[in-house]
């Protein structure tokens, strides 16, 4: 692909050529992201733009805070992989993807410095305000493909996002004793357990059975809204901070 103007007035542009059409013309809703898990930012920069990778993002964040545009907004960028969010599964088509540098879990989870963050939160400002995005549809790699994809991390600064005005977020209730769920039980508690979590958008079978899948599931939900603790069991703090959430959500009526 040859170059072309960047939809983000800040960005250089660095064209991938893994793109294609969004389907039925999709203007994007959600905003996807990700980290790179890569210590080398020119390593994650090549593979995104090598047509052998098959991957590719929107934009790509430097840990200085410098905003690289790789794919037109417009076309479909391949970061989502196998997704799924309020029963849409061409994630892809339908988000922009924002690939973070960081080396994330197999680096011990380093900060994300404030510079990067800062750049982060003025890109997913700009592209909410011009496709007028929810909120809540500002979201982890995670969120839409729990157990497969664990990124951007439970130290992503999702509250200092919030903070500045950018996506879904409550306080999260702090992590105490109490009555939980985990692997194993079953019965109506874990059934109102899953009806929550799919309310919210997570791809979550309403069965009953504490599944391997509702474990997995309840891990991304921590990693991104009570990154305090991920071990994937509903304890109160959990249940109690996906309650808040779903109850200020604007769709909750
Ligand atoms: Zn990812």
């Amino acid at each position: 692909m040859t170059s072309f103007a960047p939809d983000f007035r800040a960005a250089d542009v660095l064209p991938s050529p893994n793109h294609g059409a969004r389907a039925d013309d999709c203007r994007p809703d959600i905003i996807l992201l990700h980290y790179t898990g890569m210590t080398s930012e020119q390593a994650a920069l090549k593979l995104l733009s090598s047509e052998e990778s098959q991957v590719s993002s929107h934009y790509f964040v430097h840990e200085d805070g410098r905003v690289v545009q790789m794919v037109p907004e417009a076309l479909r960028a391949w970061h989502a992989g196998k997704s799924f969010w309020c029963g849409e599964t061409d994630i892809n088509s339908r988000s922009i993807g924002i690939e973070i540098a960081n080396g994330g879990h197999p680096a011990g989870l380093p900060d994300f410095p404030d510079a990067q963050i800062a750049a982060v939160i003025e890109l997913c400002r700009d592209c909410g305000q011009r496709y007028g995005i929810a909120p809540e549809r500002v979201l982890a790699h995670s969120d839409v493909a729990p157990v497969r994809k664990v990124d951007p991390g439970e130290k992503f600064p999702w509250g200092k996002l919030a903070e500045a005005g950018i996506g879904h977020w409550v306080e999260p209730v702090a992590v105490s004793g109490g009555r939980f769920f985990q692997r194993g039980d079953q019965g109506q508690p874990v059934e109102a357990l899953q009806s929550m979590l799919s309310f919210y958008g997570y791809n979550i079978d309403i069965t009953g059975e504490y599944s391997e899948q509702t474990e997995g599931v309840v891990a991304a939900f921590q990693r991104h809204f009570r990154p305090a603790l991920v071990d994937g069991i509903a304890d109160s703090s959990t249940i109690q901070t996906l309650h808040a959430l779903l109850t200020s959500l604007p769709r909750f009526d």
